[in-house]
């Protein structure tokens, strides 16, 4: 597979490492530093839990001092589900005979992002599965995108699109640029080539090379802010780890900027997929907790990306370890998003979700731990993305926007989409908060609260 070197990741996987030269790496995070290979597998072979104790302590502080206490919340919306790919693992693979096949129209896609706006989100994750004609799908992503921009509920409208779909030629990502994506996200699913093509039957996605020159494509296109990961539990998760350290090496070296987000999706049982019920490399929670700790602090100012298929209770846990952006309330099936949530999707999904919580029990969670609830997209909208992005966050300076922001969008889910409870914890949140910020910052966020109470929305800095 194109730039991973798998002999070199091979013997960096029997890199061992005493307490000392941990203590050495781990004095070198607090500096906010980016780790070479060699460092990362160092960390990645800690077993004694001692140990594991420290590097968790490390990447919690570098998480606090990087994003301080913000939690980016998102929701992923699924347009289509038909796929001319044979992923072993996935519940939309074509040979899945148990999946029930729906694609949106523009117009269903409309209605399903007014339910989300009704229940106070404002940021998107676009899914499909892929279609035959690469015109058939850049045409409908295109159309799709647009019809989620467009859509209203009370003046509130999304304010970032990202999307997770097939590879593309440089002509499509550039329709989807003018079009207003916010990232373009694919997950190479594994690195491993063997793996790869043993998993992969059938379709366009039986090329693992295709899989990378993606997000080439995308930045060729102008799309500079694209989210990357492997897909946990197909192969040697370690191995998986450095690989995308080594993929995101490339990045740096041929576009002088990493991925913006990386994801770290763990395998789920799937309908009509006994692959995805054993997976052949399941990974503890504990070695999960590692891989997340061990990421913030290789790639300190990459976001982490935590999905639903991850339970309530370790969630609550990762947010501490690195984690910057959680989806809430997910359905993984087209047209899954109704009125009274009662809809039953065993047929359709494409795998299992296991944090079922609401948005607002996410907030109220989020709340009760001291972290502030996000609704942010200042930067996409600012064009403050990619090389640009990553020059005001390395000397901390997108910090103090990013609270100001945060705080606005929280202020304004709590008055329009809050219950009570929520309500009352989050303003005591945001009086806690506001006294930390400088006086600079103090009163630009008293003018932007009053803003509020006299009824505009969506303001940002
Ligand atoms: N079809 C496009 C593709 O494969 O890139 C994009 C959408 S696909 C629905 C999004 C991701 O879901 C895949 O990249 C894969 O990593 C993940 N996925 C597939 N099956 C899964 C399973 N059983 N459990 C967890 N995640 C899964
Ligand atoms: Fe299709 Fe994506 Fe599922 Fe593979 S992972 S079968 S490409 S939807």
């Amino acid at each position: 597979m194109k730039y991973i070197n798998e002999s070199k990741i091979n013997y960096l996987l029997k890199t061992e490492a005493d307490e000392k030269d941990i203590d050495i790496i781990l004095s070198k995070t607090k500096e906010l530093k980016r780790l070479s290979l060699e460092e990362s597998a160092k960390l990645l072979s800690v077993k004694n839990s001692a140990v594991l104790q420290k590097i968790y302590a490390a990447a919690s502080y570098v998480k606090n001092i990087i994003y301080g206490k913000r939690v980016v919340l998102f929701i992923p919306m699924y347009i289509s589900n038909f796929c001319v790919n044979s992923c072993l693992y996935c519940g939309f693979a074509s040979n899945n005979k148990v999946t029930l096949r729906k694609k949106l129209t523009f117009n269903e896609i409309k209605e399903q992002t007014k339910i989300l706006l009704k229940r106070g989100h404002k940021r998107i994750l676009m899914v499909a599965g892929e279609m035959a004609s690469s015109k058939d799908n850049i045409d409908y992503y295109v159309g799709a995108v647009e019809a989620i921009y467009n859509a209203e509920y009370k003046g509130n409208k999304i304010k970032r699109v990202n999307i997770n779909v097939a590879p593309m030629d440089v002509e499509s990502f550039k329709k989807l640029k003018k079009a207003g994506i916010g990232t373009y996200q694919i997950f190479q699913e594994t690195y491993h080539e063997a793996t790869y093509r043993k998993l992969h039957i059938s379709g366009a996605k039986t090329d693992p090379d295709n899989r990378l020159d993606a997000i080439d494509n995308a930045f060729e296109a102008g799309i500079d802010d694209v989210g990357i990961g492997p897909l946990l539990g197909l192969c040697n998760p370690k191995f998986e780890i450095l690989a995308l350290l080594m993929h995101i090496e490339h990045l740096e070296k041929t576009y002088g900027v990493g991925p913006h987000t990386i994801s770290v999706p763990r395998i789920e049982p799937a309908p009509g997929s006994s692959y995805a019920d054993k997976p052949e490399h399941p990974i503890a929670d504990e070695d999960f907790k590692k891989i997340v700790a061990v990421l913030r602090l290789s790639v300190p100012y990459t976001g982490i990306i935590m999905s639903t298929r991850e339970t309530a209770k370790l969630r609550d846990v990762l947010v501490n370890l690195g984690v910057s952006q959680i989806s809430a309330e997910s359905k993984v099936t087209p047209g899954g998003y109704e009125e009274d949530s009662a809809r039953n999707d065993k047929l359709d999904r494409q795998f299992n979700v296991n944090d079922q919580r609401t948005l607002n029990e996410i907030v109220h969670s989020l709340l009760l731990q001291g972290f502030m609830p996000s609704f942010c997209a200042a930067c996409y909208r600012k064009k403050r993305t990619g090389g640009h992005f990553m020059d005001l966050a390395k000397p901390g300076e997108i910090r103090r926007m990013c609270d100001i922001n945060a705080l606005v969008t929280l202020k304004e889910y709590l008055e329009d989409f809050a219950t009570p409870e929520v309500k009352e914890l989050g303003y005591q949140l945001i009086e806690g908060r506001k006294a930390k910020l400088d006086n600079a910052s103090i009163s630009m966020l008293e003018k932007l609260f009053t803003n509020i109470d006299n009824g505009v929305r969506d303001e940002y800095v």
